[in-house]
């Protein structure tokens, strides 16, 4: 049965000396041919179209316009026979490579003898119509393999070496127009001689040079996808490499927290004052690293493609009152009020429910952090035009106008008014806010007034607005 190649198949295919074509991919190659097939209907249109203008516009004699129109009709009958083929074998299993390969050279060749046909109407081996097979021929090249296009240049040499015989010969002469060729010349041996060497040369070099471009693209195309592979391979293995990395590294600094923070709460409240600062500094400084962790944690199972199974219709309602459980009595413990304004009815937003909630949850605790005591905070929720919107909106330091633009990139961190001091953190959760907002085709923003406050907010498109 035929298959479609995986990647590496394609590429040693690319890499092989004998490799078919550049263009390998069957159905790249069928859509190739379905559009050759589409113009060889303009081609019939333009022959039938081109007879009656050349006899009746431009006054050309002696046009056998009749049989012109009949050959345009052939043309057409067999262009939509291939059509036809091509379009019915879109379904199903598809034609095979070497179905397609075969129906290349057939229709090449078919088309080959079309154009000796016409020639043989409009002038013979001396019309300028000749040149046209010159185009065939680069055209053939592109998608044939070089022994292909050997075998379909000197085709349509022998076909055109039979017109300038039989005109030499003088055996069925083509008819020969006036306007459309030099009538009364002759065709005598060393005017045929000479047309034949220089058509000659001129398919075969015009084969070989485009058939050489056709295999330098197809080296080119074999790297690029060489390289595409080794990426890929690279970016799983960054991914597994985090993860185990980030996996390994959580509980040990959760438990140097909770061990410092026992230390400093109860055994170190004799110890001197410089002795609990310095405890007091390694327990922020090993919070950051847990919090570091579970940002790239984060980042981590957003590139997995293996949560797209944990995705759920969420309500941002339940998020906001979860978000106001878990961090009242953090806010009350800074003497900061916490509320939420709710819209009744959300739409449902389709994603992981705690990344979800691990966004907000930045927010929220950048709120806190920035809002000095005595401060508000309030969580609101709201429909806008089938989106779900979320957003904190708190009477904290706020943020310089000039900082704001940037504010959602990585390690990114605005240094406190006055003293020019860096904040605590690593400028990470943002980033991730947007990461994993972005993620569920949604869209973050924030609205900041130094001194006054600031809005940090996202909106997701609701369930129904999906593309499933
Ligand atoms: P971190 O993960 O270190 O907390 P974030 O990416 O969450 O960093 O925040 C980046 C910077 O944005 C912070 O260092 C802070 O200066 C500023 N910021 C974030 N939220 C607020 C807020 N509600 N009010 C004032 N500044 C804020």
């Amino acid at each position: 049965m035929d298959r479609d190649p995986s990647t590496r198949d394609i590429v040693q295919q690319l890499l092989a000396e004998e490799a078919p074509s550049f263009l390998v991919n069957r159905r790249f190659l069928h859509s190739r041919l379905l559009v050759y097939a589409l113009a060889r209907f303009s081609v019939a249109g333009a022959m039938a179209f081109g007879a009656w203008f050349a006899g009746y516009v431009v006054g050309i004699d002696g046009l056998p316009r009749t049989s012109l129109y009949v050959l345009a009709g052939l043309l057409f009958l067999y262009s939509c026979l291939v059509f036809l083929f091509l379009y019915l074998r879109t379904w199903g299993s598809g034609a095979s490579h070497h179905q397609l390969t075969a129906v290349m050279h057939g229709t090449i060749g078919i088309d080959f003898i079309f154009l000796t046909a016409a020639l043989w109407h409009i002038g013979g081996a001396a019309s300028p119509f000749a040149s046209l097979y010159i185009l065939h021929i680069i055209l053939a090249a592109m998608l044939l393999s070089r022994i292909g296009v050997l075998l379909q240049s000197s085709f349509a040499y022998l076909l055109y070496a039979g017109l300038v015989l039989m005109q030499v010969l003088d055996w069925f002469p083509p008819h020969m127009p006036a306007g459309a060729v030099l009538a009364d010349m002759p065709m005598d041996a060393r005017y045929a001689a000479t047309l034949l060497t220089v058509q000659a040369i001129l398919f075969m070099v015009t084969g070989f040079l485009v058939s050489e471009i056709a295999a330098a693209l197809k080296r080119g195309e074999a790297a690029l996808r060489e390289l595409n592979v080794e990426l890929k391979q690279l970016s799983e293995m960054r991914r597994d490499f985090l993860h185990v990395v980030t996996h390994n590294l959580k509980a040990p600094a959760a438990a140097a927290t909770m061990l410092l923070e026992t230390v400093e709460n109860l055994w170190a409240v004799d110890a001197s004052e410089s002795a609990r600062a310095a405890i007091h500094r390694a327990r922020m400084r090993t919070q950051e690293l847990g919090d570091l962790v579970q940002d790239l944690q984060h980042l981590a199972a957003l590139e997995s493609g293996a949560l797209k199974k944990e995705e759920q219709s969420v309500d941002l309602n339940d998020v906001v009152r979860k978000l106001l459980t878990e961090y009242e009595s953090e806010a009350l413990r800074r003497k900061q009020s916490l509320r939420a304004v709710m819209e009744e009815t959300l739409p449902g937003v389709r994603a992981v429910p705690r990344l979800l909630y691990e966004a907000a949850v930045n927010y929220v605790t950048n709120a806190i952090k920035y809002t000095p005591e005595g401060g508000t905070i309030v969580l609101k929720t709201r429909r806008d035009s089938g989106a779900a919107v979320f957003e904190v909106e708190d009477t904290g330091i706020g943020i310089a106008a000039e900082h704001v633009d940037r504010l959602f990139g990585e390690f990114v961190r605005v240094p406190a008014e006055g003293s020019g001091a860096r904040p605590p953190g690593i400028g990470l959760g943002l980033s991730i806010v947007k990461r994993i907002v972005e993620h569920y085709r949604g869209k973050v923003y924030v609205r900041s007034t130094p001194g006054k406050g600031s809005v940090f907010g996202f909106s997701l498109p609701g369930d129904d607005n999906r593309i499933l």
